[in-house]
């Protein structure tokens, strides 16, 4: 089975790429594992990758519930938290951004998948000029800017604010070559999440040509399909509550769409997270600035759980493997 052969590549990955204190966890874990004699095939000893804690980089995560939020406001090893604009209403981000740095970290914003022409009264860069107005303190540091109609639809405000926010561009714009680059840097671009297309070889060579700060996603369940309606009704009918709902593909594995109706737009997310930061060998050798752990349909104890480095009985590598073994 795939999934057992992946376990092996991981346990040989320990032997060379792995901290004293995680072997540690590792060790202790088999030895617990040895002294239950019941049902020794059926339960699994949990396998740990790196915690937050333990990269030498900065760690950022991103958050969209109350929950999240509160899992990861005391972690002194998550040194960023950018908000999901469409997880939470305008009134509580800018309260939120305050929370953050009140924290000691370091405050983003990620604006929304989708911004189409009926969120007229509700437009992200409105949204940055009623915080600019709040004062210094309700502004991000940060801002994960995912549509290329956002850039320039922020540019002006993002211009006008005194307090410099810098504009990481998201591996949705799929800055996935130089010239791609080039483009993104004219439109702003200060740092780049990598594009989750590629794999390991192909990050390597875009990180020697790109000239420019990279995050690497490490963790979060990626987005399959995104679609500008609303799931639940028409949207005039919507109560623009956010949701959860649970869908089963052919498989009969459970897959979730999650459902922003501040903005009426849906995601269905990847039934099993993308997870990396049990390879820390191959994401330091990209040389990035920061680790990002996206958060979406995780419960604060499963959140916590990801930091302290447990890997998923579930999992995927994405593009990330591809075409290596
Ligand atoms: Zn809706």
């Amino acid at each position: 089975m795939a999934r057992q052969g992946h376990i092996g590549r991981d346990d040989r990955r320990k032997k060379d790429g792995y901290s004293k204190k995680e072997r540690g966890k590792t060790i202790k874990a088999s030895s617990e594992r040895s002294l239950s004699k019941t049902k020794e095939s059926a339960v699994k000893a949990p396998v740990y990758g790196y915690a937050a804690a333990d990269w030498p980089v900065e760690v950022r995560v991103s958050v969209e519930s109350d929950a999240q939020l509160q899992a990861v406001l005391d972690r002194k090893e998550v040194q960023l938290i950018y908000l999901d604009e469409a997880a939470f209403s305008d009134e509580t981000l800018i309260d939120y951004i305050g929370t953050i740095k009140n924290s000691g970290k370091k405050a983003g914003l990620r604006l929304r998948r989708i911004e189409t022409d009926e969120d007229k009264s509700l437009r992200s860069d409105r949204l940055l000029a009623a915080m600019a107005q709040k004062g210094e303190r309700n502004l991000p540091d940060q801002i994960l800017i995912r549509t290329f109609d956002e850039a320039m639809l922020v540019s002006e405000t993002l211009n006008r604010t005194v307090k410099h926010i810098s504009r990481v561009f998201d591996y949705t714009v799929y800055g996935y070559n130089k010239e791609a680059i080039l483009m993104l840097r004219e439109l702003g671009a200060e740092q780049l999440c990598m594009p989750i297309e590629l794999n390991f070889r192909e990050l390597q060579g875009l990180t020697e040509d790109a000239g420019m700060p990279y995050e690497v996603l490490v963790y979060g369940h990626l987005p399959m399909m995104v679609s500008a309606n609303c799931i639940q009704r028409t949207s005039a009918q919507c109560d623009h509550q956010n949701r959860i709902l649970k869908l089963r593909d052919r498989m009969g594995k459970e897959m979730k769409a999650r459902c922003y109706c501040k903005y009426c737009y849906n995601q269905i997310l990847n039934a099993d997270p993308l997870v990396l930061y049990d390879l820390p060998g191959d994401v330091l050798a990209l040389h990035p600035l920061a680790v990002r752990y996206d958060f979406t349909v995780e419960s604060g104890e499963v959140v916590k759980k990801v930091l302290e480095g447990m890997v998923p009985s579930a999992m995927t590598r994405g593009h990330f493997r591809h075409g290596i073994e």
